[in-house]
């Protein structure tokens, strides 16, 4: 952990509210945004910051850790979610669920979330959710019954990796033995068992449904958007 690293990133067609400063704070989960930044609503950067990281693609900042309240986020900014327009990751209410049941055993859902800018505007995709270490057969029937959607990419540690150990190198071979049944007969595109600590849904902007499946991204919205080459707005 370094204090004195920052990084600015401009967003694409300079709206003038896209520019984001990076500056990490020892203790800190991640950076804040830049304070004279207009993009992300003054009420959402003052919750995401100090949680913020560099964006992994053509994005603001995003968010990876269990400690910001997107539900509330999306309560209060509703367009935030609606505006990009993602195919593939769980409908919210699933997310809010899977954190609930997660909650109720002690364990923190965590939340990739990527800040965009779409049109000059505020945007919040999810690329990703899980939990650290490996759930009981109890929790993983709930919680991949929610998480899992035909587009996502799952990872779940091998049984033998000890999340406290940290990631063990070198890496093995992911597997595919052993893994568990996922309720509601969703079939996520990948599954695997890897030397990792975290069990990890992933998942992209514009996924494409499985036509007579019934996982969660499966919503009203999702199916009005239209799937295939689509020209991505915004950058
Ligand atoms: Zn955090
Ligand atoms: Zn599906």
């Amino acid at each position: 952990m370094s204090g004195d690293t920052h990084c600015t990133v401009s967003g694409d067609g300079d709206t003038g509210g896209g520019r984001v400063l990076f500056l990490s704070e020892p203790g800190s989960c991640g950076g804040r945004l830049d304070p004279e930044q207009v993009l992300v609503p003054n009420d959402v950067a003052e919750v995401v910051d100090w949680h913020v990281r560099p964006p992994r693609w053509e994005g603001v900042a995003r968010t990876t850790c269990g400690h910001i309240d997107y539900e509330l986020i999306s309560v209060n900014h509703p367009e935030l979610f609606d505006l990009r327009e993602q195919v593939g990751a769980p409908a919210l209410p699933a997310l809010w669920e899977a954190k609930r049941v997660l909650a109720e055993v002690g364990l923190l859902l965590q939340l990739e979330v990527q800040i965009e800018q779409i049109q000059g505007r505020c945007a919040l995709a999810v690329y990703g959710a899980g939990v650290e270490g490996r759930l009981t057969d109890a929790l993983w029937a709930e919680i991949s019954a929610l998480l899992t959607t035909c587009c996502s990419m799952v990872r779940e540690p091998r049984p033998d990796v000890d999340p406290l150990a940290g990631v063990l190198t070198p890496r093995r071979p992911a597997i595919t033995r052993g893994r568990r049944m996922i309720p509601a007969s969703v079939r996520p595109a990948a599954y695997e068992l890897d030397d990792t600590t975290h069990t990890w849904w992933s998942y992209e902007v514009f996924g494409t449904l499985r036509e007579g499946c019934a996982c969660t991204a499966h919503t009203p919205a999702a199916q009005t958007v239209h799937i295939g080459p689509k020209s991505r707005v915004g950058w």
